[in-house]
């Protein structure tokens, strides 16, 4: 019940003027996000890549309304690659983004879009690595996968996020399970209609497993970004069964989320990525955190009400 109110708390600029100024909030938000700066974020791989755990980085922002933060955006992941590339990671650690970060709402926004994030994938390609596109709400869908196609024609590496909370994305992933075509299936984050997308969490994890089914049955590369244990334990049985070897997929799950679990799956041997968020916008990906589990809600009032 509370999700869809914490989602739309998420685009409220009031609401995020008082969270992020409460004295209280920087402590919960850090159990979710490695540091406002990119050294605390390059401390943040390192400790991974140690452990044996792969990284995307993302330098949080979204949703932008001025050209010039398009460019901002671009410059921050271009000192990312700069910091990356003495790390000789190589696609050990790639880059995720949201292309709402880089102008894609703005008139115009397809092409600006396509020509902010375009040096950023170039630089991402020339340290060995890639850029994988963010999925953000039902109304960016289809922008993104044009994008998206745009830059697999010169770096086909790019990769794609679908979320089955959508009633498009089966067909979707009949679309992207070509060869070589790297996809992270995930539920689905923002607040959708149900003119677009399923409501209850039955339906989102059959869904799951669904496109799941179509994606390790397909040629490209899935990447298994949930929590979930069960789309855990059904994405090793669909490998198998599939005859795919432990890299030919890999798992993902988000900074500071079940790391006990992102031990264990590398453990195994298996390809595990842990998605980094940093930077100083990092409200409306702290809120979707909390949105999807009621105890992150409560870990967050109980700080509120213990410090107040
Ligand atoms: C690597 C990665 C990248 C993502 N990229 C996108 C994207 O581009 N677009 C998009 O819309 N969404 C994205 N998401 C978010 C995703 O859509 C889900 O909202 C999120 O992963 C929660 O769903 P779940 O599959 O983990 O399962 P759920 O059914 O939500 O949770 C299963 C279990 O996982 C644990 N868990 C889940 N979420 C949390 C949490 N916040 N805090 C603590 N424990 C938790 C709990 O134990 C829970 O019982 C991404 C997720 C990951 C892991």
């Amino acid at each position: 019940m509370l999700g869809p109110v914490l989602l739309a708390a998420a685009r409220s600029d009031l609401i995020r003027r008082i969270v992020s100024a409460a004295p209280v909030t920087r402590p919960v938000v850090d159990r979710f996000v490695a540091g406002e700066h990119l050294d605390e974020s390059m401390r943040a791989v390192q400790g991974l890549a140690d452990k044996g755990l792969e990284v995307t980085l993302d330098h949080l922002g979204e949703d932008i309304t001025d050209p010039a933060e398009a460019l901002r955006t671009r410059d921050a992941y271009l000192a990312l690659t700069d910091s990356l590339k003495p790390l000789g990671l190589g696609e050990r650690a790639e880059m995720s983004v949201k292309l709402s970060a880089f102008g894609q709402a703005l008139p115009g926004g397809h092409d600006l879009a396509l020509k902010n994030v375009t040096p950023v994938v170039e630089a991402a390609a020339e340290i060995g690595t890639t850029v994988t596109l963010d999925m953000e709400d039902h109304t960016t869908v289809d922008s993104t996968l044009a994008i998206l196609a745009e830059l697999r024609e010169r770096f086909p590496q790019t990769g794609a996020v679908v979320q089955s909370y959508l009633f498009r994305t089966e067909d979707d992933c009949h679309a992207l399970a070509g060869e070589g075509s790297r996809v992270r299936l995930v539920k689905g984050a923002y607040n959708e209609p149900a003119s677009v997308a399923y409501q209850h969490k039955a339906e989102v994890d059959k869904a799951y497993v669904r496109c799941l089914k179509i994606l390790m049955a397909g040629q490209g590369y899935p990447m298994i970004g949930s929590h979930d244990p069960r789309m855990v334990a059904i994405g090793q049985e669909l490998a198998r069964r599939n005859g795919r070897k432990l890299d030919e997929y890999e798992f993902q799950m988000l900074y500071g989320i079940r790391e006990a679990e992102q031990r264990r799956l590398v453990a195994e041997g298996h390809r595990m990525r842990v998605y980094i968020p940093y930077g100083t916008d990092w409200y409306g990906y702290f809120m979707r955190r909390l949105a999807e589990r009621p105890a992150n809600l409560a870990f967050f009032l109980r700080s509120l009400v213990s410090r107040g």
